[in-house]
């Protein structure tokens, strides 16, 4: 069996690279554990988020992406709505914070500050007591993780894309991928794209520096007549995201939310308000470091995310419908941009996008073929 490019997962990442080599005309073969996948880009919030990239290469990078998940989800008929997020500040640091980065360069990049007039107008569910105002920003957009997959998948399967579903890889080489059932696809690059499963493939590649990050999630019952509007992201964002360390004023959060919400620090807390299609709130998260995780779901760390939660946004309906936990690979003191990673010739591994796969997927699908099979 032969192709162009051989994919091992089909989560957002290898998704992403398999749509890049279809709109060049290429052949590609997926092949995945799961027919529906399971992993962490369908246990996500869908939000796909510019505004936690640096600015500089992974911001221009995080924008192309949404870009091209925009047109992505017209051709496969699946929502994307561009709601923009708005980030609220009820501290004179976090604030303060909100200003000094709108006022580097975020007239260019259509940020505005809102009043707590503004906020209350345009970003239903915002707490008003206490609001000193909000950043919003245009670009980002939310979909809905599992619907988008699949509907990526139906997208690829119509172009011609192979969808080998369950398949589990057990070896890749030079130019060639091998599964459990005996099934050989030889491919002139093959992509692994495998997550957080760092012990089927290449195992030797995920050393010391590599680690896992477990997290906890909620959604409430629909909301059919709520419209969240922009996404929602409040003064511990702040300190989660890169975005936001070269503003001055950030140390003054950081040293504040340390001093007064250890319990939050400790767990890894930052609250995020995304909504879905069903209308339902999807509210997280939290994060606990480690190669294998407890199995059990933490009503205490809950209990901080909704704590906070409340302190700037009011839940039209508090009854929670589900709880799930996601897993991602972190690369520990990332720093230098790297997502590829050789692992024979013609062989990469694609990872290391932690918490911000949904976001960088789509751009980093179009550089990585771009580079592997040449042009633009
Ligand atoms: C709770 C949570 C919330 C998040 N929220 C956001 C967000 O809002 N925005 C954002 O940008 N990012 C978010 N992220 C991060 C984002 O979800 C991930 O970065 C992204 O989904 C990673 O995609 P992936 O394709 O690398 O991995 P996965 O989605 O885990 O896919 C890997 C796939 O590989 C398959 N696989 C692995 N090994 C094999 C093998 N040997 N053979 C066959 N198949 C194999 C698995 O079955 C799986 O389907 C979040 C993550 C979590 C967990």
């Amino acid at each position: 069996m032969r192709c162009d490019l051989a994919v091992v997962g089909s989560g957002i990442i290898g998704l992403a690279h398999a749509v890049a080599a279809v709109r060049r005309g290429l052949t590609v073969r997926i092949v995945d554990r799961n027919v529906l996948p399971r992993g962490a880009s369908v246990r996500n919030f869908g939000m796909v988020w510019p505004i936690g990239q640096p600015r500089g290469d992974l911001r221009s990078l995080a924008i192309r992406s949404a870009e091209l998940w925009g047109e992505l989800s017209v051709e496969a008929g699946f929502r994307c709505t561009k709601t923009g997020s708005l980030h609220v500040a009820y501290h004179d640091d976090e604030w303060a914070t909100l200003q000094e980065y709108c006022d580097r360069a975020g007239h260019a990049e259509g940020l505005e500050l809102w009043s707590p007039g503004d906020c209350a107008s345009r970003a239903p569910g915002t707490v008003g007591e206490g609001l000193l105002g909000g950043l919003f920003s245009p670009v980002e957009r939310s979909v809905d993780p599992p619907v988008a997959v699949a509907a990526i998948q139906g997208w690829l399967r119509a172009q011609g894309c192979s969808i080998h579903a369950p398949e589990v890889a057990v070896e890749v080489g030079p130019g060639f991928v091998r599964t459990a059932s005996g099934l050989r696809i030889e491919a002139e690059q093959v992509a692994v794209c495998s997550g957080a499963d760092f012990e089927t493939l290449a195992p030797e590649l995920f050393g010391e520096e590599w680690t896992k990050c477990r997290l906890q999630m909620m959604s409430t019952v629909p909301h059919p007549g709520f419209e969240l509007g922009p996404m929602r992201a409040a003064g511990l964002t702040l300190i989660h995201y890169r975005s936001f360390e070269s503003c001055p004023s950030l140390a003054r959060v950081r040293a504040r939310v340390e001093r007064d919400l250890g319990a939050h620090v400790a767990h890894g807390v930052h609250v995020l308000v995304a909504q879905h299609a069903d209308g339902s709130l999807v509210l997280g998260d939290s994060h606990e470091y480690g190669q294998e995780f407890d199995p059990y779901h933490r009503d205490d760390v809950d209990d901080l995310i909704l704590g906070y939660l409340r302190t700037f946004f009011d839940l039209p309906e508090r009854s929670i419908a589900r709880r799930w936990t996601g897993v991602y690979p972190v690369r520990k003191g990332w720093t230098d941009g790297r997502f590829t990673f050789p692992i024979a010739d013609r062989v990469e591994a694609v990872n290391g996008v932690g918490g911000m796969g949904m976001t960088l997927s789509f751009g980093l699908g179009e550089r990585h073929v771009a580079r592997w099979f040449g042009g633009a």
